[in-house]
This record gives structure tokens, C-alpha cells and sequence, in this order.
């Protein structure tokens, strides 16, 4: 048989996921239970201080060692110190409980160093939780680069009736984040890019990031009126599946593009930093879907549906109404730096026309805004 060489095939397919995911009301009763299961008796437990008001200050009785608190931003300097606390310890696993940040940090302690790892996520506002990178950001929340590691987390604990109680904003920005999967998987699929996964992505991927997208047009609203009355309803059960699970199988193998650049541009500009992930990303995909000139009864959905559940959908909506076209040059710089996943789109892309996609997004919410005035709607959760 003739040899064939790798560069002549096609990529290979990957999809990459949790070992386990669990969601549902009081299901971190099941924590002690999984991490037993992953042989472990002596976790580190990195948590975030906001838990301690929902857990108590024995964090429900965790065994393991001393727990240790989340200094505030995933930096190289915070893993470096959470990653020596382990060490010291003598932790045989990891488990993180908290916010995105706290989840990433964790998984860039536990990966690197070979230990099974359990991220409870206590709120629902990005897609963190079940994918094997880490975002990591330089001290003063600049963002600063991704880190694969190969490995998901063993388990992904998701108690709904924790994520309930957390303020509506996470809910709404994890929505933000949810509504770029499909569009950025869609856009990236048609490249020979590999998914963060480090392949190109499967059916499954694609499907589940379309699933995402459906899920929360159909129940973003109804999830969200009755998160703020404190109410777990089907509806509230499959927009939290559908921010952490469906946005993150999707994400990451499924592929980014535009939009998370465009986020991470954005997070240049000292105004955005009041604003969270997701809703820079909701941002990013009305300026993706400029860019890519998708047709306008897509960006009309996109953005009503937006200004429905109240998300961004303006510059000023994001802390940066009076930047110039200087501070947009700085934004879609980074947002096209080497390494950017709006290189995954399938035409070729400069700053410049980045700049003009977010100017033609800003626009396009303000019209958008202002048609729907008068009607009954939601005060944006950002202001
Ligand atoms: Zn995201």
C-alpha cells in the first residue's frame, strides 16, 4: 500500500467533553459522591468568597484540604499561586467552585499537573465550565491568551437551584455568550481550521451549537422572567443547559470566528471592563454578523431578540458610546492579532473592516432600539 502522507488527508474530526455533566436542583449533594468515584480524598478546593454565603462556611462539608479562596482573576500569577497551594497540600484532585474564572483557574492547576478535576459553576454566565481551555487574563483583566490542556473536566456539577439565586445579569450574559456558538461554528466549519478541540468539528458539534441557538430564542425570555422571581421552571432548566452544555460542547468543537475575537478586542478598552463576557460577545456577534454581510432577517432576529432579554446591542451598551474611530482601530487590532479565531472565518479579514462591522452593529441597535420603543420590553441588566 502507498504511504500517505498526514498533509494529504483531510483533518481529523474531534469532539471533545466533561467526563460526566449533572445538572439540576440540589445536585451538588452529589459532589462528595464524584469526587470519591475519581479516587480522590484529598482535593483542593478553590472557591469563589461568594460561596461561601450560599454553601456555608464549610463549603457543605467538602472534605479535602484547606480551601482555598479565588484571588479574583485567572492570571499567571494567581495559577502560579493556586497551583503551589496544591502542591504544598499534597491535593490528589482539584475541584473549583464559582464563576468562569474561578472554573478556568482551576482547570490550569489540575491539567498541568495530572489531577482529576470537578467544577461546580454557581452561575450561568459563560460556557466555561465544560471545555478543556482556559482563558487567561494578565492582572488587570486585560485578556492575554488561551491555554489548551488536552483534558475536559472530569465532572461538571451544575445545581439550578444555586444558579437561580445568583443575579439575573449572569443569566443574561451567559445568553450573550450562547447566541455567538452557533453563528461562530458555522462560519469556522466552513474553513479547514481546527476547533479548539484541535479537529475539525463533528456533526454532533454542530448540531448541539444549533440546538443552543434555538433553545435560547425559544426560552431566553421565559427563563429569565422566572430566574428574577427565583422560580426553577423547564424553561429556566434548558436555558442553563443550553449557556453551559450546549454553548460549551459547541464552542469548543464546533469552532470560534468573529465573535469572541471581537470580545477580546474589545476588553482593550478600559470602558468595557465594567462589562461582562458574555455581553461583549453579544456585542461581537451582531458585529460578526456584519462582517460576514449575513442576511438582514438574521441580524434582525439577533438583535430584537437581544433588546428582548436585555442584552448589548449598542457601543454604548458596552461602557464605549463616545469611542472614536482611533479607539476602534485599537479594538479591531487586537481582535485580528496572530492566533485570533476571526482567522477562522471563511474570507480573509483586516481591521478594518472590523472597525466598519462594529460602527454598521452599533448603528444597526440604535435602529433597532428605536423602532421597538414604545413597545414592552425588558431595561437592559447592564445598566
Ligand atoms: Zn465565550
Amino acid at each position: 500500500m502507498q504511504e500517505i502522507s498526514a498533509e494529504s488527508l483531510p483533518l481529523a474530526k474531534v469532539f471533545a467533553a466533561p467526563g460526566r455533566y449533572i445538572q439540576g436542583q440540589g445536585s451538588i449533594g452529589r459532589l462528595g459522591g464524584v469526587v470519591e468515584q475519581l479516587g480522590s480524598k484529598k482535593p483542593l478546593v478553590l472557591y469563589d468568597p461568594i460561596v461561601l454565603e450560599i454553601l456555608g462556611d464549610d463549603l457543605g462539608g467538602m472534605p479535602g484540604s484547606d480551601p482555598v479562596e479565588f484571588g479574583g482573576e485567572c492570571s499567571p500569577e494567581e495559577i502560579d499561586r493556586v497551583s503551589e497551594a496544591a502542591s504544598l497540600a499534597g491535593a490528589d484532585a482539584v475541584v473549583g467552585i464559582g464563576g468562569g474564572k474561578v472554573l478556568d483557574t482551576a482547570k490550569a492547576v489540575a491539567h498541568p499537573a495530572g489531577l482529576p478535576l470537578v467544577v461546580v459553576p454557581t452561575i450561568a454566565s459563560t460556557d466555561a465550565p465544560t471545555s478543556s481551555l482556559a482563558v487567561v487574563y494578565d492582572s488587570d483583566g486585560a485578556f492575554k491568551e488561551y491555554r489548551f490542556f488536552g483534558r475536559n473536566p472530569d465532572a461538571v456539577i451544575v445545581d439550578t437551584a444555586i444558579i437561580v439565586g445568583a443575579p439575573i445579569r449572569f443569566l443574561v450574559a451567559g445568553i450573550g455568550d450562547g447566541l455567538s456558538t452557533y453563528f461562530e461554528a458555522d462560519s469556522s466549519s466552513k474553513t479547514s481550521k481546527e476547533a479548539m478541540s484541535g479537529g475539525s468539528p463533528t456533526l454532533a458539534a454542530l448540531t448541539l451549537a444549533r440546538l443552543c441557538y434555538d433553545t435560547l430564542l425559544e426560552y431566553g425570555l421565559p427563563a429569565r422572567l422566572a430566574a428574577e422571581r427565583g422560580a426553577v421552571t423547564p424553561a429556566f432548566e434548558k436555558v442553563v443547559e443550553a449557556n453551559t452544555l450546549l454553548s460549551g460542547l459547541g464552542f469548543e468543537s464546533g469552532g470560534l470566528a468573529a465573535a469572541h475575537s471581537v470580545h477580546n478586542g474589545l476588553t482593550a478598552l478600559e470602558g468595557t471592563h465594567d462589562y461582562w463576557h458574555g455581553e461583549k460577545v453579544a456585542f461581537g456577534v451582531i458585529t460578526m454578523l456584519m462582517l460576514e454581510g449575513r442576511p438582514t432577517e438574521v441580524v434582525e432576529e439577533l438583535v430584537d431578540f437581544c433588546l428582548t432579554v436585555g442584552l448589548p446591542v449598542t457601543l454604548a451598551d458596552i461602557g464605549i458610546g463616545d469611542a472614536d474611530r482611533r479607539d476602534l482601530d485599537e479594538v479591531a487590532e487586537a481582535a485580528c492579532a496572530e492566533g485570533e479565531t476571526i482567522h477562522n472565518e471563511p474570507f480573509n479579514v483586516y481591521p478594518r473592516m472590523v472597525v466598519d462591522a462594529m460602527l454598521a452593529a452599533d448603528a444597526f441597535g440604535h435602529q433597532r432600539r428605536a423602532i421597538l420603543e414604545g413597545e414592552a420590553r425588558l431595561p437592559a441588566v447592564a445598566e
